[in-house]
């Protein structure tokens, strides 16, 4: 508990400074941006000028994703809540990445639970969260022959009964080192091909939504994300609808 309040402080303090530096970030990137994809497309150039103004603009579009990555991390976690299934939000959340290429020797297995009390959720929030999660799944998969991902819903034990879902690979896992460290803010394994935000991000929504997420691994076994969700109750729900 006392460690999940440091985490969130971290989080809110880290949180102003890179909005902070985004956006100032943000102009001159677009001037970088604009100019050098401009000059690029001027006739009169040297062909080989031209390649390193696209290595310019290409480069330059990289940080802009960065810093997109970087204003999303940061921005205020209040979310829009809805009544929801979970089972449809993994269901619709899946069906975005499937075909996704690291999926391509991958065996989906759904496990989902019918008879799991509704949520209080944003569901692009929560949508967000699982495809992070499915994602870095994949990416950890994508060199073997053949990997499981494995998609379990539940009702949670405990008096309050809200639900458990839990999405296990089969990748490399994680080192017992690093793994107090994934849901830090900038903590990735993937060089320039990762931001090391996507945990972060996701573990600041599901504390906005009173929930819990913890991770498992082994290495060469796999790992697993657990996130816990409160329960709807009589009190929460404000959706006319339902
Ligand atoms: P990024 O994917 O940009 O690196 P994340 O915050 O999503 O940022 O993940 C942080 C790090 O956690 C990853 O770089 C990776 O080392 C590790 N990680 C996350 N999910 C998994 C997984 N399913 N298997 C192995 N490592 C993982």
């Amino acid at each position: 508990m006392q460690m999940q309040l440091v985490h969130t402080e971290k989080l809110a303090s880290l949180g102003e400074l890179v909005a902070g530096i985004a956006h100032e970030i943000n102009n001159p990137l677009s001037g970088i941006l604009i100019f050098s994809s401009l000059a690029a497309k001027d006739k009169r150039l040297d062909p080989a000028l031209k390649g390193d103004l696209e290595t310019i603009s290409s480069e330059a579009q990289r940080c802009a994703g960065i810093v997109k990555g970087l204003l999303e991390f940061a921005r205020d976690y209040q979310p829009k809540m809805t009544v929801c299934d979970i089972n449809q939000v993994v269901v619709d959340s899946l069906r975005l990445v499937e075909c996704q290429s690291v999926f391509q020797n991958v065996a989906i297995l759904r496990q989902l639970a019918n008879d799991l009390p509704l949520i209080m959720a944003d569901q692009n929030q929560l949508k967000q969260v699982f495809i992070n999660i499915f994602i870095n799944a994949g990416q950890a998969m994508q060199d073997l022959k053949r990997g499981e991902l494995k998609i379990i819903t539940a009702r949670a034990g405990d008096p309050a009964g809200g639900v458990i879902l839990r999405i296990s690979d089969s990748g490399y896992g994680v080192p017992e080192e690093q793994l107090g460290k994934l849901f830090d803010p900038f903590f990735t394994t993937k060089g320039t091909g990762g931001t090391g935000l996507g945990l972060s991000v996701s573990y600041g929504i599901i504390q906005a939504h009173g929930g819990t997420i913890t991770a498992e691994s082994s290495i060469g076994v796999g790992t697993t994300f657990s996130i816990s969700l409160p329960p709807c109750t009589d009190s929460n729900q404000t959706d006319p609808g339902v």
